[in-house]
């Protein structure tokens, strides 16, 4: 109920009487998801819900990867200084092999820290940390170098130089398991075209997040995901099957509810809400004209509710009805 008693009106409440008011009449009281259309966007709904969180999983695994990188390479270093101050002048030409191999693996790390940052706009710190892993490994194969030509025990620094190899192959597979992490993050945020903004909600069959709710305005929705880009939150909806020429009035009318969530939530309205069909995506600008259109339509709603009927076809359109979920016993249909 709204802070006025007022009946509770729901973002997809909105979208179906954007549609067609009788369609949105014949769905009150019933349950939606029976027909196989429905099943079939349901399913596509969760794929894409899937691939949005699989963005913050990747990008989370990638992180861990990088720390462990760091905690590969800083041992590395500790244990090839140690080996190689082991050697005798006798072992020098395994000293220098070794040293190769070591300078190889860190041309490799090298190459994918560089990847990496041409792949996704990563933190200042970050960056700081990767640089700082490159200088601690480089400075302790110099050290390593400059030690090596003491005279002290063989077995011991062989074995220890041996350990500082595996330990660098170690890091470099982290990275790799990083970068691959990176890539998949990359390509789902290309795919889905949400840019560098932080996901912070997806909304999910099984796991059923926050539902936005305003007291005030009686109004209540589930966006299929709110990116936070700067400070403001902007809400994304998907919509699956046929891509229309351009956004539909059900759609802008269900966004523009979920711009007006988000604004009650936040305290700031978001500029602009994303409608997104498979084959293009548009940017609802939310203004003034389009928070009146949406408390406009919740109170012809209400005042729908108020007189228990009286709600009819607004529309001439054959297609629509033969594209229409409720059809069926519609004593309006068209199609
Ligand atoms: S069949 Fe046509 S008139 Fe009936 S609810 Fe659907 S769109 Fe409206």
């Amino acid at each position: 109920m709204a802070s006025g008693g007022a009946p509770t009106i729901s973002a997809g409440d909105l979208e179906k009487y954007g549609y067609c008011p009788l369609n949105w009449w014949r769905s009150l009281g019933t349950s939606d998801g029976l027909g196989p259309e429905t099943v079939e966007g349901e399913r596509r709904h969760e794929e894409v819900a899937a691939e949005l969180k699989g963005i913050e999983v990747h990008e989370i695994r990638a992180k861990e990867s990088e720390r462990m990188v760091m905690y590969f390479a800083v041992a590395a270093t500790i244990v090839a200084v140690f080996g190689m101050a082991f050697f005798t002048p006798a072992s020098v030409q395994i000293t220098q092999i070794l040293i190769i191999v070591a300078l190889i693996w860190i041309l490799a790390a090298v190459f994918f820290l560089y990847r990496a940052e041409t792949l996704v706009t990563r933190e200042q710190k970050l960056y700081a940390e990767r640089t700082i892993v490159v200088f601690s490994i480089v400075a302790g194969i110099i050290a390593g170098v400059a030690v090596s030509f003491r005279e002290t025990d063989p077995s011991l620094a062989q074995a220890t130089v041996g350990a500082a190899v595996g330990w660098l192959v170690g890091a470099s597979w982290f990275l790799v398991r990083s970068l691959k992490s990176l890539e998949v993050a990359r390509s789902a945020r290309e795919k889905h075209r949400v840019g560098d903004a932080a996901i912070p909600y997806v909304d999910s069959e099984v796991e059923k997040p926050k539902l936005f709710a305003s007291k005030r305005h009686g109004l209540t929705g589930r966006p299929d995901a709110v990116l936070l880009a700067g400070e403001v939150h902007v809400p994304v909806e998907v919509k699956t099957g046929r891509t229309p020429r351009g956004p539909l009035f059900s759609h802008i009318l269900q966004i523009a509810a979920y711009c007006l969530l988000m604004e009650e939530e936040f305290g700031k309205p978001p500029p602009y809400g994303i409608i997104r069909y498979d084959r293009a995506s548009h940017e609802i600008e939310y203004n003034d004209d389009l928070r009146k259109m949406v408390l406009g339509k919740m109170d012809e709603m209400r005042t729908a509710l108020a007189r228990g009927g009286g709600v009819h076809r607004n529309h001439n359109r054959p297609g629509k009805c033969a594209g229409c979920s409720r059809r069926e016993g519609c004593p309006e249909r068209l199609a």
